[in-house]
């Protein structure tokens, strides 16, 4: 099984390209998503988030208190110390799925995730790929996306590792600064070539 990791600056187009790889058979797993069910789901996670944030992460009903988390990590700059609770479960079901879909004869195996390069290269991929935009290009396509505000998107941006960083951890570049058709032909052609595929 081949195993790929996908990252990229927020806005640069990495969860539209691993959807077409999605289409075409990979596995993908969203790394974002997959945190944020392991912060309700997982046992292990429950308890150190309310022993560090205070049992107000979880309404009565057991759901993620997601406004107050934010205040709490976010507003209060504790983004690492949930970080470094959330990380390693995400981290451990990663290696599950690994397991699993080496057994089920998965040819592509893809891990989305911004933070992917955030301790240099990760062990054990294949190929990392990297989706690059023009900044004003990103911001645009996220705000046309979510309705969140460009000051918004450019105080992200800020808090994510540069261009250069993503840049020199990758196997493979796509550049994303021309039309939707454009990216997924190039998400194409970057499948075929991942997986040797004609
Ligand atoms: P995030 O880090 O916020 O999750 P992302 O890197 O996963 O972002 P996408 O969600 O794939 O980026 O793309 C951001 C938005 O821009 C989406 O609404 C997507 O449809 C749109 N988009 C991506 N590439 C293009 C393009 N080349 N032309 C027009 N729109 C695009």
């Amino acid at each position: 099984m081949i195993i790929a990791g996908i990252t990229g600056g927020i806005g640069s187009g990495k969860t539209t390209v691993a959807r077409v790889w999605e289409k075409l058979g990979a596995r993908v797993m969203y790394a974002d998503d997959i945190a944020k069910q392991l912060m309700v789901s997982e046992e292990s996670v429950r308890t150190q988030l309310k022993k560090v944030f205070g049992d107000g992460v979880y309404l009565p009903d057991g759901s993620l208190n997601k406004p107050y988390l934010a205040e709490e990590a976010f507003q209060k700059g504790r983004v690492e110390e949930l970080n470094s609770i959330v990380h390693p479960a995400v981290y451990r079901y990663g290696e599950r799925l690994i397991e699993q879909e080496k057994a089920r004869g998965t040819a592509l195996f893809v891990k989305e995730a911004a933070l992917l390069l955030k301790n240099g290269r990760p062990d054990g991929f294949d190929f990392i790929v990297v989706c690059e935009a023009d900044e004003a290009l990103r911001i645009s396509r996220v705000t046309g996306r979510d309705g969140s505000k460009p000051a918004e998107v450019k105080e992200r941006m800020a808090k994510q590792q540069s261009r250069d960083v993503f840049r020199k951890h990758a196997d493979i570049v796509i550049a994303n600064n021309g039309t939707l058709r454009e990216l997924e032909e190039k998400a194409e052609a970057t499948f075929r070539l991942m997986t040797g595929e004609q």
